[in-house]
């Protein structure tokens, strides 16, 4: 059985206890009734409190499913007034928004709960106290659990996460974060290579919420392997390292924007979202949108923002020893000459100002006015190895996270035998 199947199966059958008993704490269903000897019950049997579940139509909205519900106007109109305080009628209800309706005997509003699907762990909860409707947002505790994912790669990264039903704050954490100086994803990948993933994913009634930290991911490919492990020390640093302890930090990351910024979509069959240039020119080009965000490849001064001739709007960073770097024709700076910026500092915009055809970014990494492939800089570990104290106890938290990941890959034949004992460095 595939691991995708064992898990539908464990949600199929885990799901309804969860939801029920979830449902309790949320809905706040009537107590049991008190048992009463039956020719008392005619005396003391109150009229029920009217429950509605309702859900919000395709092109409804709140006000609109309300209208349609047996209240008057003004009892829908003070609704709306006790919701709008804590909640935005507009921005934060969606489609197919789950919400619930309790009416007293008289069909007076008591209580309505609204679950919104953009913030399901904060449901909106109006409450008639005193005479009045009052509202508020709940916080509903979020269960963390830990994941093993194992993907293949066909074309790119993130596709190869989007095809394993994986969101795209997987592709950030991994290719900006983890491995953002120690593999270009823009060229070092391979068909066939594979990525084994243990993360923390957050759900609320069995519902997925959002994922949580990246805890190890495993590269496996032709050209590079490399292994990250998240590691917290007892002295609260808390950094990716490789299988021996040591950084992933170097002194540049790899690319000057985020790695989903880098416009691979029309190069599926290769792994060159990098535009070709004829012979004397000097510098990568990166194919984006006009827009996306540029960032610091490392830490430093600016010595240049703005014009730059056919450079177009420019941004030059001095990082000391000799090394600069260059972005070019952006549609936007947003940093001033003298400032000091951190690696991954937003520097502006990508645009296609200066002699440039369309939107991209031109970048160059230059040491004493030799231009430089970042990889021949990145050799060096920066930051500090992990404390030899620490050492055991990260070796005994990295193989138990292998030991999950294969875990899972046991289950899911289709991508091949994995053991942790294959961790190629
Ligand atoms: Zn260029």
């Amino acid at each position: 059985m595939r691991s995708a199947d064992i898990r539908f199966w464990l949600l199929a059958t885990c799901l309804p206890a969860l939801t029920a008993l979830r449902l309790g704490v949320l809905w706040h269903p009537s107590p049991a009734p008190t048992e009463l000897p039956a020719d008392l019950e005619f005396l003391t049997a109150a009229p029920e409190p009217r429950r509605l579940a309702r859900t919000l139509g395709s092109d409804d909205s709140i006000y609109q499913s309300l209208k349609r519900q047996p209240l008057s106007e003004a009892q829908v109109a003070e609704l709306i007034g006790a919701i709008k305080p804590v909640f935005n009628l507009r921005s934060d209800s969606r489609p197919l928004d789950r919400y619930n309706l309790v009416l007293d005997p008289a069909g007076e509003v008591q209580r309505f709960e609204y679950l919104s699907q953009l913030e399901p762990e904060r449901p909106l909860v109006v409450e008639r106290q005193a005479g009045r409707l009052v509202g508020r947002r709940e916080v509903l505790p979020l269960e963390k659990r830990t994941e093993a994912i194992e993907v293949r790669i066909v074309d790119n990264m993130s596709n190869a996460i989007e095809a394993a039903g994986e969101g795209q704050e997987l592709t950030d954490q991994i290719a900006d974060e983890i491995f953002g100086s120690v593999i270009d994803f823009t060229q070092d990948l391979r068909r066939g290579d594979r990525l084994g993933i243990v993360c923390e994913k957050f759900y609320q009634q069995g519902r997925f919420i959002r994922y949580g930290k990246v805890l190890l991911a495993r590269y496996q490919g032709e050209k590079v392997s490399q292994l990250g492990v998240y590691y917290r020390d007892g002295d609260g640093h808390h950094h990716y390292y490789d299988a021996q302890g040591n950084s992933l930090n170097r002194r540049f990351i790899n690319y000057p924007l985020p790695f989903r910024g880098i416009n691979s979509r029309f190069n599926t069959a290769r792994f060159h979202p990098i535009l070709k240039k004829p012979r004397p020119h000097l510098g990568t080009d990166y194919a984006a949108g006009q827009g996306t965000m540029v960032w610091a490849t490392a830490s430093g001064r600016v010595v240049h923002a703005g014009w730059g001739g056919g450079y177009g709007n420019m941004v030059e960073i001095d990082h000391g020893k000799g090394y600069h770097s260059r972005y070019a024709h952006l549609s936007r700076v947003s940093v001033r000459e003298g400032q000091r910026v951190d690696q991954k500092t937003p520097l502006g915009r990508v645009g296609a100002t200066g002699l440039a055809t369309g939107p991209h970014l031109h970048y160059e990494l230059i040491r004493k006015g030799r231009h430089l492939n970042p990889e021949s800089v990145n050799r060096d570990i920066q930051g500090e190895p992990l404390p030899r104290s620490y050492l055991a106890d990260f070796a005994n938290r990295r193989d138990q996270l292998l030991s999950q990941l294969a875990g899972s890959t046991q289950l899911a034949v289709h991508t091949g035998s994995l053991s942790a004992a294959v961790v190629a460095e």
